[in-house]
């Protein structure tokens, strides 16, 4: 039995004892008005420690209940962090890729189950293996964060966009044909094209940057599967790289 619960205990008790006193009296006939008077008053400072008692246990209670209130909310939050973590991208906090996959796999079945067209770009920056080599790989951290921004600065709150390899990225924008991905595509690309990469250094100045980009819809080629759309994009983005990198192309 825990401290609450002999509390309560004695509590009851004095409350039982109470109750049996004043029936006992209130049977007897022969009380005085005096006694009556006494006895009133006995029963009223019983009743008051009653009532403190009673409020004591119910402050503990309150105490109780909000530390179990506290430590949940905590929990909770924990919970959060921890689901936000594993969907996150360590470096540049976009969406990681196992969560784009699953985000594909939902809107890949919803676009089969009511003919919505969905789209996938596919961007890879070109040549990114020389920023690392030239500047150093903290600058080319730097870069994909930049990168990352820009992206999620140009796509609606509706696609979903994450990394999906080491310098790649892939933007899911549901009920989009490939025709319309391609003006968000051309969107990005401009923009990083036309921006100033910092260095961080005084001796070497800022570098350009371009990025190839491969767009595939669920209508073209009717894949049946994420894997297959994917595939497309993939496709896509290498004719991209094959026609001299610094655009997007359409599958097929
Ligand atoms: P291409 O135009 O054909 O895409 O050439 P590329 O150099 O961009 O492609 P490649 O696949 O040869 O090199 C990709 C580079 O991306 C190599 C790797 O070191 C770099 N990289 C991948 N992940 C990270 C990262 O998290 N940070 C940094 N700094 N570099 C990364
Ligand atoms: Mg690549
Ligand atoms: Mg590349």
């Amino acid at each position: 039995m825990n401290d609450i619960d002999m509390m309560m205990n004695r509590v009851f008790k004095k409350e039982r004892a109470i109750v049996e006193k004043s029936k006992i009296f209130i049977e007897r006939k022969d009380v005085s008005c005096e006694e009556l008077q006494e006895e009133y008053t006995q029963l009223l400072d019983a009743y008051q420690s009653l009532l403190n008692e009673s409020s004591k246990i119910t402050k503990i209670g309150d105490i109780n209940q909000r530390k179990l209130f506290d430590a949940n909310s905590e929990v909770e939050s924990q919970k959060e962090k921890l689901y936000k973590l594993s969907i996150t991208d360590y470096l540049t906090g976009c969406y990681n890729r196992r969560y784009i996959l699953e985000a594909l796999e939902v809107e890949f079945m919803k676009s089969k189950r009511y003919s919505f067209s969905l789209s996938c770009i596919l961007i890879d920056i070109d040549d990114f293996k020389r920023i690392n080599d030239i500047y150093g790989h903290q600058v080319g951290d730097f870069t994909l964060k930049t990168v990352s921004e820009i992206i999620q600065d140009v796509i609606r709150e509706v696609d979903v966009f994450g990394r999906y390899g080491g310098e790649e990225f892939l933007i899911i924008l549901p009920n989009t044909q490939a025709c319309d991905a391609a003006i968000v595509a051309e969107k990005v690309r401009k923009k990083i094209a036309q921006l100033k990469f910092e260095t961080g250094s005084q001796e070497v100045g800022p570098f350009m940057l371009t990025l190839s980009l491969g767009i595939s819809d669920t209508h073209s080629g009717n894949p049946k599967t994420v894997e297959e759309l994917l595939c497309h994009t993939d496709k896509a983005l290498y004719q991209a790289k094959d026609k001299h990198k610094n655009q997007y192309a359409i599958y097929p």
